[in-house]
């Protein structure tokens, strides 16, 4: 028999939906200050599935998914429960920025966040502890912010027991996104990392950016989390996969000098070892240093901001295999 869901003095029966803003905290003003939670509680069994969005605060096109999904819903014939937190950090969104400006913190290193913790470590804490740790799926859904763009692209990561990583790359692949990181346990503090710690199958897809909130990439978030739904059997409907797969694991180039920077690749453009793909120039049009391709491979992401300082993020050029579904 499906089961109600209470967080803190929240509680969702079979067969409702809520929405609710969850104060945790307050701010300097008096205001609540905490995060908005979009609960459906399907009348029938199966599993709690948490999708958050904006834990960093430019990140926008998970949350209009998540709102929209949410609305669509019917609790009636839903199997399991949607956890939808559209912006788990508040006051970076506010400010249309990565991090809070609160406390310069990047949220995405501090779970499982901390009760006495500095602001951002608090709102974490709540996040991670009072949602997170209810929920048997999570997707952390992220984006280019300001920044970058982002081709479509599902991370899972190799932390925990082998039965654990394979309901990670299970929940991975039901999204249905093409270009696929299986990462290891780097970025602590994370959410795909510490949910992983935690026992539960956490993935993160990372897509769009600019600074925008484009339809294409809202859809495409619908579409992986639907996708996961009609997996799990959430919800009717055949889910929409790829014949093959990109397996591109990679990292980012950083800079090491400030200026201009400017692409010359568009996103899943393939590249050779060695090839340029973006140059840093100076004030006066001079370039003080070329971004190659580390090895051959495919433009998963790149910057798209121009102004950059020496440490930033440049591109991301994964490596390029093919895997047949
Ligand atoms: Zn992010």
């Amino acid at each position: 028999m499906p089961s109600a869901i209470t967080f803190r003095d929240v509680t969702i029966k079979p067969g409702e939906k809520a929405k609710t803003y969850m104060a945790v905290t307050q701010t300097p003003g008096g205001q609540p200050l905490g995060f908005p939670l979009m609960v459906v509680n399907g009348s029938q069994d199966g599993p709690i599935l948490l999708v958050d969005g904006a834990v960093h605060g430019d990140e926008y096109e998970s949350g209009e998914a998540i709102r929209t999904i949410w609305r669509k819903l019917d609790p009636k014939t839903l199997r399991g429960a949607f956890v939808g937190v559209p912006v788990v950090n508040v006051p970076a969104f506010e400010a249309g920025r990565r991090s809070s400006p609160v406390d310069g913190i990047n949220m995405n290193r501090i779970f499982p966040g901390k009760l006495d913790g500095f602001q951002t470590e608090q709102l974490g804490y709540y996040f991670f502890n009072e949602i997170l740790k209810k929920c048997d799926l999570v997707v952390d859904m992220h984006g280019g912010g300001v920044a970058l763009a982002i081709s479509p692209t599902v991370i899972y990561r190799e932390i925990g027991s082998d039965e654990l990583q394979e309901k990670a790359k299970e929940l991975a692949y039901a999204s249905g996104v093409d270009l696929v990181w299986k990462g290891g346990g780097k970025w602590g503090g994370g959410i795909n990392v510490e949910g992983m710690r935690a026992g539960k199958p956490t993935i993160t897809v990372e897509l769009g950016g600019e600074g925008r909130c484009l339809n294409q990439y809202v859809d495409a978030q619908q579409k992986a989390i639907e996708n996961i739904m009609m997996h799990y059997k959430m919800i009717p409907g055949t889910p929409d996969l790829p014949k093959e797969r990109i397996i591109a694991p990679g990292s980012f180039e950083f800079s090491t000098k400030g200026g201009l920077f400017r692409t010359k690749k568009q996103l899943r453009d393939r590249v050779k070892k060695g090839e340029l793909i973006a140059t840093i120039s100076d004030l006066f049009g001079e370039v003080v240093e070329e971004v190659k391709a580390p090895h051959d491979g495919i433009i998963v992401s790149q910057r798209t901001f121009p102004t950059i300082h020496a440490g930033e993020w440049t591109v991301y050029v994964g490596t390029y295999s093919v895997e047949k579904a």
